[in-house]
């Protein structure tokens, strides 16, 4: 039998054994109710959020190309009715997604040039960014990785061929996990995977890069909150959150648990049309993150990947906006404007 989790997490089978393994954690009896379903189905989105029946063709037709994916507590957030909900937006398949203007790419930051090893991007200094899987707990429209082609990396196996590039290297002190959703691998792949960079002595800090405490905050279960506090290295949590309305009691709960374990955590968000590109919204998003203990980081202009054109807002206008931002927050929780450019050695301020 295929446990329930990996399941629900997509694990591939090869991973499977390992999640098996696993002892049943012990968990909180207010984790119990937690909402781990995932919703797969335009149809039954459609039904649960009492949207009209029009939607059903296109976001079947856009979903061919980057599948559906929305977890249960992220469909809680999502207010019944409503087709401007900012967190609808962000996971529904929309006609939109099928037109494809020529500036728009597959592979929009160049992330195939950084591929030096499969499963590892070494485009910054001191920094290597790890490819660690495909699978993450909620899809993103958006996403300028829609279209990466995770199944060529097959991580796991290239593993060892990562970490000799690693070793060689002794300019690297930064591993970041990446993906794909590094916290959609088993706790036991995460135990060992931690583990093994420990052993590279010039490695100073790790980075895990997840929207899991969002999108699926029942997976930050407290085998995983253990497993977090044994690491050796500073480590930072760079979550993924774009919207107020994404940061409900559970969410913020399960991000104070992290600040617990002595990580620090940083969020960056996309702009993106019709979700966050108000001052309002923005200035909420800081504020409501900050009680939680995260700081925001980064403030993306969108990737312009295939499929995610009708998200984009113009530079004049995230110029303008970010200058109001500018005047009402304070300076630590404002974000850096920036968009990550083909071929740079940084992101680039706007
Ligand atoms: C954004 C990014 C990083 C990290 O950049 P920071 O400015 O350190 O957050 C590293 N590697 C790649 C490929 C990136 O896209
Ligand atoms: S969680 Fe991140 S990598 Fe996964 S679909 Fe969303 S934006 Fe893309």
């Amino acid at each position: 039998m295929i446990p329930k989790t990996a399941q629900l997490l997509q694990i591939p089978s090869s991973q499977i054994q390992e999640t098996m393994e696993e002892k049943p954690q012990k968990r909180d009896k207010n984790r119990q109710k937690q909402l781990t379903g995932t919703l797969r189905n335009a149809d039954e989105l459609l039904q649960q959020l009492a949207l009209p029946a029009y939607l059903l063709a296109p976001a079947q037709a856009a979903s061919t190309h980057f599948s559906m994916r929305v977890p249960d507590a992220w469909l809680a957030r999502i207010k019944t009715g409503d087709l401007d909900d900012p967190l609808l937006r962000q996971i529904l398949p929309t006609a939109e997604e099928l037109k494809s203007p020529d500036d728009f790419s597959t592979d929009p930051v160049g992330d195939q040039e950084a591929r030096v090893v499969p499963g590892l991007l070494h485009k910054y200094q001191g920094r290597v960014l790890l490819m660690t899987t495909g699978a993450c707990a909620i899809h993103c429209r958006y996403c300028f990785r829609r279209h990466y082609p995770y199944a060529d990396d097959n991580f796991l196996t290239q593993l060892p061929a990562i970490l000799d590039y690693i070793r060689a290297d002794s300019s690297i002190h930064e591993i970041i996990l990446s993906g794909g959703d590094p916290l959609s691998l088993s706790n036991g792949r995460l135990a060992s995977l931690f583990q093994k960079i420990q052993t590279i002595s010039h490695i100073k800090r790790l980075r895990i890069h997840t929207r899991t405490p969002v999108a699926l905050p029942g997976r930050i279960d407290e085998g995983l909150l253990k497993l977090l506090q044994t690491i050796k290295l500073q480590t930072v949590i760079v979550i993924h959150c774009n919207h107020p309305n994404e940061l409900d009691e559970r969410v913020l709960e399960t991000l104070s648990d992290m600040r617990k374990c002595g990580l620090t955590l940083l969020n960056q968000s996309v702009l993106l049309k019709g979700v966050n590109d108000n001052v309002d919204t923005l200035v909420h998003l800081s504020e409501r993150l900050f009680s939680a203990g995260v700081l925001a980081y980064y403030l993306h202009q969108l990737d312009r990947v295939k499929g995610a054109q009708h998200f984009e807002v113009e530079d004049a206008k995230a110029i303008a906006l970010y200058e109001v931002l500018r005047q009402r927050l304070p300076g630590y929780l404002l974000p850096k404007l920036v968009r990550e450019q083909r071929g740079a050695g940084a992101k680039t301020p706007l």
